[in-house]
């Protein structure tokens, strides 16, 4: 398969070498609020990546890290008083939350920052060592001038970074590109100790000090929103080979575009963020995931009410048809094996995930044309189903109904087929008023909630 490398701004082949594991990292949340949209985007994005890769019977070792101390942190405890802790522990496990009614299960390990700020000092002291780092009374920081590359990933050149640097504030830098591996504590901060005394320690130090630890200095892929490449990701390459010598430090380089809001990029500083948890009050999960793979993961896309809605239909169409042949048993045909190749193929040429959506809604939509299924059909579409599953998330799984249901069910029928239609759409309305809908399909009628 092929993905869209950032660094040489190509096509390439993932390669695994035989009997290794693909590893992965992929920038995590900063826990300082509800996750919004455009998390989900991200994270829905490298999910089916991640499932897709292992689907293929490569081996994955999939690594995210929680930022939970960087700026926004503190930001956040002067607004609201709150504790370091109590922040942390209320914003990480709505993130871990979240995620997961999303279906975003595929990360094999979450790094909090602060549990390697050993690894994150032994790094900044190599950097000192090499020439590559220097003190100041406010912390220390990395000279951006004794790496050549800087600047590679987002191909940008040292001049035109400087001309656009902002003014700078703090004068005893040596360069205003030069960034913060150290930061000195401040009246009321969390500190952890080091050789430059009480601090905490530069947002993208974190990152190389995990993925350092966890994979070495050189793994595979490394993925991202785009507002990352500029400066955190340039950051994490400068760190990185200037500390190990080995180039290049991530094979692939993979990135999302941005989720917008009225054509704003969905941030928090914006205020025209969606949560998560708001989406989720209106649409199932798979539809969130429908709606975002029906875009191309690199473009930038705007959010709207419509598309939401459209993949809210789209996931209830799915759901009928798994319904159908809920009772069924697997079919693992040639034709059901070719159906799935089919429909995922468009994968292999950089996650075509928009491509995929539309083979599943045709497919999907030719199964339930159908009046009648045949017992071998049944069984092929759920292997065909449980298989888009696996990889998409896609398909929302309706629980059988318990029996008090099917005798409600049935009483529905009968009265309809008096046609005394008044007290089965009062048995309907009564139905959805808990939360229970049914759809009525040329095969019967089912129960969803
Ligand atoms: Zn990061």
């Amino acid at each position: 398969m092929e993905v869209r490398d950032t660094l040489s701004s190509s096509m390439k082949k993932i390669e695994v070498r035989e009997g290794r594991r693909l590893t992965m990292f992929v920038c995590g949340p900063t826990v300082q609020d509800k996750p919004h949209m455009g998390h989900a985007r991200t994270y829905i994005f490298y999910d089916v990546l991640a499932r897709y890769l292992r689907f293929k019977g490569i081996r994955l070792f999939y690594l995210m890290n929680i930022t939970d101390i960087e700026d926004h942190v503190i930001d956040k405890m002067k607004e609201t008083g709150r504790s370091w802790e109590d922040i942390i522990a209320t914003y990480s496990s709505e993130f871990f939350n979240e995620m997961r009614k999303l279906k975003n299960n595929s990360v094999n390990y979450h790094a909090f920052a602060t549990d390697y700020i050993e690894e994150i000092i032994k790094q900044i002291s190599k950097l000192m060592k090499k020439g590559y780092a220097y003190e100041i009374p406010d912390g220390v920081y990395y000279r951006v001038r004794n790496f050549k590359d800087y600047g590679k990933l987002s191909k940008q050149n040292l001049d035109d970074l400087r001309a656009g640097a902002r003014v700078e504030v703090n004068e005893e830098k040596e360069d205003p590109l030069d960034f913060a591996l150290w930061k000195k504590k401040k009246e009321g901060e969390p500190s952890w100790s080091s050789p430059w005394g009480e601090g905490r320690p530069g947002w993208h130090i974190e990152d190389t000090a995990i993925t350092e630890s966890i994979f070495g200095p050189q793994y595979d892929i490394h993925g991202g929103a785009k507002d990352l490449i500029f400066p955190h990701h340039e950051s994490e390459i400068a760190q990185m080979e200037a500390i190990s010598r080995k180039k290049p430090m991530v094979k692939y380089w993979i990135h999302t575009g941005h989720l917008n809001v009225d054509d704003i990029k969905m941030s928090k500083s914006l205020k025209n963020f969606v949560t998560v948890e708001e989406a989720l009050k209106n649409y199932w999960p798979e539809a969130i995931r429908i709606m975002m793979l029906s875009m191309k993961y690199s473009a930038a896309v705007n959010f709207d009410e419509k598309a939401a809605i459209d993949a809210q239909g789209t996931a209830e169409k799915i759901a009928i048809l798994q319904r159908r042949v809920n009772g069924s048993s697997e079919m693992k045909s040639d034709k059901a094996i070719e159906t799935v190749e089919r429909i995922l193929s468009p994968l292999e040429n950089d996650m075509n995930t928009p491509e995929t959506i539309r083979e599943i809604v045709g497919y999907v939509k030719s199964s339930l044309a159908k009046s009648k299924l045949s017992e071998g059909e049944r069984g092929e579409i759920k292997y065909v189903l449980n298989q888009v599953e696996s990889v998409m998330g896609i398909v929302h799984m309706v629980p059988f109904p318990d029996r008090s249901m099917d005798i409600i069910l049935d009483l529905r029928n009968e009265l309809r087929k008096k046609g005394d239609y008044e007290s089965a759409d009062k048995i309907r309305g009564n139905l959805k008023s808990l939360g229970i809908r049914i759809e009525d399909t040329v095969e019967g009628s089912y129960l969803w909630w």
